[in-house]
């Protein structure tokens, strides 16, 4: 996603190399088909589980992402991560409802099909009911880019991919040169 909507983390990001390496690759990667599948509920959020939320963050700051589900590294979990610019945050079973608007911009992205880029529709304010990384309920509204990207992890969770949502006619891949300066925030 563009980065001009994150100065906090191309900031954050100039010091990390890139490597997305750890992500699953749709339709490349052993394993894939994570992907496509509806994650399980985590039951206990245990040391395994916070263990797993801060290896995700280690990957989605390396592969210089905003958000990351755990079956993107193979784990189906109902559980994300992402960075809207405010630091890090874990959701665990996440529920959303919509809560009003439309938003069509930035243009999204994932990390699972890297230089795919296209426009999808999201809510402009959600209402999020999730547990966090210490296993306690916690309720907010989400808005704009942090609703999309929440919206987008927990598609994920469900095996939705943005392709699925995009305006077919929208989607397009970066040119090599675009990828190589691109190596900022997707989902
Ligand atoms: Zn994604």
């Amino acid at each position: 996603m563009a980065s001009d909507k994150l100065p906090d983390l191309a900031e954050k990001y100039k010091d990390i190399p890139f490597d997305d390496s750890r992500v699953l690759k749709y339709k490349e990667s052993a394993g894939w088909e994570v992907l496509l599948k509806t994650a399980a509920e985590v039951k206990l959020v245990d040391s395994e589980i916070r263990a797993l939320i801060l290896e995700m963050a280690d990957i989605m700051y390396a592969a210089h992402g905003v958000g990351l589900a755990a079956p993107q590294v193979g784990h189906s979990l109902r559980l994300l991560v992402y960075d809207a610019g405010a630091g890090l945050q874990a959701l665990i079973n996440p529920h959303v409802s919509k809560e009003k608007g439309e938003q069509y911009e930035p243009e999204e992205g994932c990390l699972s099909i890297p230089g795919l880029r296209g426009v999808v529709r999201r809510p402009t304010q959600i209402y999020v009911q999730a547990l966090n990384a210490n296993g306690h309920p916690v309720r907010f509204k989400a808005r704009d880019f942090e609703a999309r990207i929440i919206c987008h992890e927990v598609d994920h969770l469900n095996g939705i991919l943005f392709t699925e949502r995009a305006d077919p006619k929208t989607l397009h891949m970066l040119t090599p040169e675009e990828q190589a300066s691109e190596r900022e925030p997707a989902e």
